[in-house]
């Protein structure tokens, strides 16, 4: 199946991008994000949000390195909405990590959709004129253009999206959740599941998110104004398990600098200076090329080149450090033997989170792979069992615990 076709990227796959697109939002980080971040203003006007997810996705810049810089500019007072959305992405990574199985049950779901789409005519034509922005309501046609096009959405857009994809066009949910992790530039297991299940109604059992056409109207200022009739706003949750209870956390694993180490570099944390401050002093490194695995169907060529380019310039960055490099290795396998043969004692990688990267890491046989923790997930992920509002009440704590004059 194709979907619509890809023209530039917008998103430079640079560690100096990102700081400058952080440096750029700063001023627009304090109340004006409070007063304007839901305005959906159309494709190169994303002013009102920072767009720094394709990069914090992949920690080219830290959770905590923009916390700073935005509360090195702003009040708490002012910055409240803006470190509660950074927060909203470390909650939703934490309470994936401590509830795998909703991963694995999306993965099931998203295969017997496919399954259907195989046998269904009717289906596969409706979901073919989803990804192709060819339903005839408009703005969910141009958000399908926008996403192929650019990587990226506005948060507001994925948020109607979603809910014309689910209670409009009556799609299964898992087909929407896969469409856009296979062209988001910040395309996560964590944010978009959980989101998508959100949005259906599954996340908080009962609840689904209604897209109504005088809230389109109104944020994205006259852009969009769906004719009466056209959206479904009798949008009932879908119906499945409750989600699981929080099982444990990943244990925060210790690096012996003295062991000869090969150090690893993957999509899920792209910046190794944490790790090398323990003294770490690497007989090689490798990166573990971009995991198209995230779905059975091919990812699009403009996300796995933006995974690969950030790997190999993370790498070019810290050479010095490093040791000699290997790039893009693709299996547990091809880790494995490159470990032995460099003369390494032991693999350290950061934590990869639930997802593709995480499954690769856990098939690695031989020699040990030592994972740990950021401090940043080690002290919030405990409190993400129950829902956001418990976890939101942590935040301050949250705060303290950082350095927060490490400004990046
Ligand atoms: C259906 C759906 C799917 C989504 N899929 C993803 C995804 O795959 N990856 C992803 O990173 N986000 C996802 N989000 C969350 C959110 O839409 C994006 O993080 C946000 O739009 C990124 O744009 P920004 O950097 O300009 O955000 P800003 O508004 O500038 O926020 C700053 C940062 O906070 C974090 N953040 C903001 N809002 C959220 C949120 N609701 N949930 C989690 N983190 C948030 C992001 O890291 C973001 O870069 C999804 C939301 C929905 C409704």
């Amino acid at each position: 199946m194709q979907d619509v076709p890809n023209s530039a990227p917008a998103f430079a796959a640079t560690r100096h991008a990102a700081l400058a697109r952080l440096q750029a939002f700063l001023p627009d980080a304090g109340r004006a994000y409070a007063a304007r971040r839901n305005f959906d203003l159309g494709p190169g006007q994303h002013r009102h949000v920072s767009r720094l997810s394709p990069w914090l996705r992949h920690r080219v810049v830290t959770e905590e390195e923009v916390l700073c810089a935005v509360l090195g500019r702003h009040s708490r007072a002012a910055a409240d909405k803006f470190v509660m959305e950074v927060f909203w992405r470390t909650y939703w990574k934490g309470w994936l990590e401590m509830r795998p199985a909703v991963w694995t049950a999306y993965q099931a779901e998203l295969r017997r959709a496919l399954d259907r789409v195989q046998s269904e005519a009717g289906l596969r034509a409706h979901w073919e004129a989803a990804c192709l922005g060819q339903t005839g309501i408009d703005c969910f046609d141009a958000w399908a253009q926008e996403l192929v096009d650019t990587g990226y959405l506005h948060n507001h857009a994925r948020m109607w999206f979603a809910s014309i994809w689910i209670f409009t066009l009556r799609l299964p949910w898992a087909l929407g959740a896969d469409f856009f992790l296979r062209h988001l530039l910040d395309g996560d297991p964590a944010s978009n599941t959980l989101s998508w299940r959100w949005v259906a109604g599954l996340q908080t059992v009962g609840k689904a998110y209604v897209a109504r056409a005088s809230n389109i109207a109104e944020y994205t200022e006259g852009r969009f104004n769906p004719p009466p009739g056209v959206l479904n706003t009798d949008a009932t949750a879908l119906e499945g398990p409750p989600p699981p209870p929080p099982g444990p956390l990943p244990a925060s694993e210790g690096i012996d600098p003295a062991r000869p180490t090969a150090i690893l570099l993957h999509e899920d944390d792209l910046s190794p200076g944490w790790l090398l401050a323990s003294g770490l002093q690497p007989v090689a490194c490798a990166t573990l090329a971009a995991r198209g695995n995230a779905s059975p169907l091919a990812m699009a060529p403009a996300v796995l080149g933006f995974r690969d380019a950030l790997m190999a310039e993370t790498a070019a960055r810290w050479s010095a450090r490093l040791g000699p490099l290997t790039e893009r290795l693709q299996t547990a396998q091809d880790i494995a033997d490159w470990a032995r043969d460099s003369g390494a004692a032991q693999i350290v990688t950061a934590h990869a989170p639930v997802g593709p990267v995480a499954d690769t890491l856990r098939a690695v046989t031989g020699l040990p792979v030592v994972r740990p923790l950021r401090n940043h997930d080690r002290r919030a992920w405990p409190h993400a069992k129950a829902g956001f509002f418990k976890f939101k009440a942590q935040i301050p704590r949250l705060l303290d615990e950082m350095n927060l004059r490490q400004v990046a």
